[in-house]
């Protein structure tokens, strides 16, 4: 720890000292800082859950996240695909800002040597700076060499599988405990349940002087799929269903520790996914639900994601929120609660919902942009969006169809993009087109990290 952050330290717990016989301890915590949990799923649909509208796969523990919690339905990653997902959570940047999406290579590989840049300042890092303890728990995938692992970009300690599961390196998918491989090849059939067990841990060894923050970044559901003997079979929805309500039981014991421990009203929890569902994986892939097409493309079935805000007695019970937010918005979202603030030495993507999260205010985000592959593809801005170029995942491996002119949808009316109105609208295409000027002026891209060889 830093002089500077160990001064700040002690002068937080002075302060809070000096503040004692004033109030209650559950309020002195709470006016100091919240503790932070991200439950990140990968490539779990809009779909697919219970309070998402599956009829079959049973999500109780969601279901009542969401019931004592805040629904968002209309919020987004930054990418559709896992590597510059992640970069876009953690920094609160575009990927195209720190060189994390490219034209050549989709996401990170086994045979990579770059990563998420050293210079790029991550939630975690922030909330270090605040004096957090703060842990990685689940897929990294922001750069498996020692100089882009977690505990290089402000996590304390990590354990998990470094990039997807499907990629299999010198005799399996490793699983690791900070920089040592531990496992090779991981079991996967328990994965779920031995992040669980570690995120569960780590919450129960805090205490109520220090906060923390827990980013717990599942593996599932992204393929190969695979349920502990708990949950094999239980589903009627097969396989993936067994995945996902073994993720749902993690959620469970995730919130009941935190209630158990006493956490709870101090805690803010954010459960999501990284990208939309892997269609081309039929059965064992997810559902978007009533959104168009999945994981790979910037239709809203790629990039729209199920997400839940859960933080008793702070956010209203069974509210629902159908403005816009994006995983980028957490960064601002948690420094502001935290007493922090986002970096001003660079240009950011991220906006403060805690309005939203409150109560008291509009989501601050108007706009998004879809990127994927280097490339702008998508504007949404309000209820309409404009595809320049798409992708469906039956093209995945091919160029993508330009759109000249492009299609234009209204998304609240048509969240399942399937009527285009550009001809009708021609004053909102122009509207569009200038936003997407206006923002490319303000993007310099960064260095293309994934397509650095090993
Ligand atoms: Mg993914």
């Amino acid at each position: 720890m830093s002089a500077a952050n160990t001064f700040r330290n002690i002068l937080r717990i002075s302060v809070l000292w000096a503040m004692l016989p004033l109030v209650n301890t559950t309020d002195r915590i709470q006016a100091a800082a919240p503790n932070f949990v991200i439950i990140f799923c990968d490539d779990l649909g809009y779909g697919d859950l219970g309070c998402f509208g599956h009829p079959n796969i049973r999500t109780p523990n969601l279901d009542r996240m969401a019931a004592d919690g805040q629904k968002w339905t209309s919020f987004y990653v930054a990418a559709p695909v896992c590597t510059p997902s992640r970069a876009g959570l953690l920094t609160g940047r575009l990927p195209i800002r720190n060189g994390m999406t490219s034209p050549k290579r989709v996401v990170l590989f086994p045979d990579s040597g770059g990563g998420l840049p050293a210079e790029e300042i991550t939630i975690a890092e922030i909330l270090k700076d605040q004096g957090y303890n703060t842990a990685c728990i689940g897929k990294w995938h922001l750069g498996h060499l020692p100089q882009f692992l977690p505990r290089t970009q402000g996590f304390d300690s990590y354990f998990g599988i470094p990039y997807s599961n499907d990629m299999h390196a010198n005799g399996g998918v490793p699983l690791m405990r900070n920089e040592d491989v531990i496992e090779r090849p991981t079991d996967q059939t328990t994965v779920t349940k031995r992040y669980t067990e570690a995120a569960v841990e780590f919450l129960k060894s805090q205490d109520a002087e220090t906060p923390f923050f827990l980013y717990l970044p599942h593996t599932m559901p992204h393929i190969p799929i695979f349920a502990s003997n708990d949950f094999k079979g239980r589903s009627s929805r097969g396989l993936y269903g067994d995945v996902v309500q073994e993720l749902d039981w993690s959620v469970g014991q995730i919130l009941q520790t935190l209630r158990d421990t006493g956490f709870s009203q101090n805690t803010l929890v954010v459960f999501t996914s990284d990208n939309g569902p892997w269609l081309s994986q039929k059965l064992n892939g997810g559902s978007a639900g009533l959104l168009r097409a999945g994981k790979g493309t910037t239709f809203e079935g790629g990039m729209r994601v199920p997400t839940i805000f859960w933080w008793p007695d702070q956010i209203k019970a069974g509210s629902v929120v159908t403005e816009m937010g994006c995983t980028t918005d957490l960064m601002a979202t948690f420094a502001s609660l935290a007493g922090g603030s986002i970096p001003n030495d660079r240009t950011m993507d991220s906006l403060d919902l805690t309005p939203v999260l409150q109560g008291n205010g509009p989501s601050p985000r108007k706009s998004m942009f879809y990127y994927t592959r280097g490339e702008l593809y998508a504007v949404r801005h309000e209820n309409y969006k404009l595809h320049l170029r798409s992708r469906e995942p039956v093209h995945y491996g091919r160029p993508p169809i330009e759109h000249d002119p492009p299609l234009l949808y209204d998304v609240e009316v048509d969240p399942g993009e399937q009527y285009d109105i550009a001809e009708k609208n021609p004053n909102v295409v122009a509207r569009l087109k200038r936003l997407i000027e206006e923002h490319r002026s303000g993007v310099q891209p960064a260095p293309d990290q994934l397509a650095i060889p090993l």
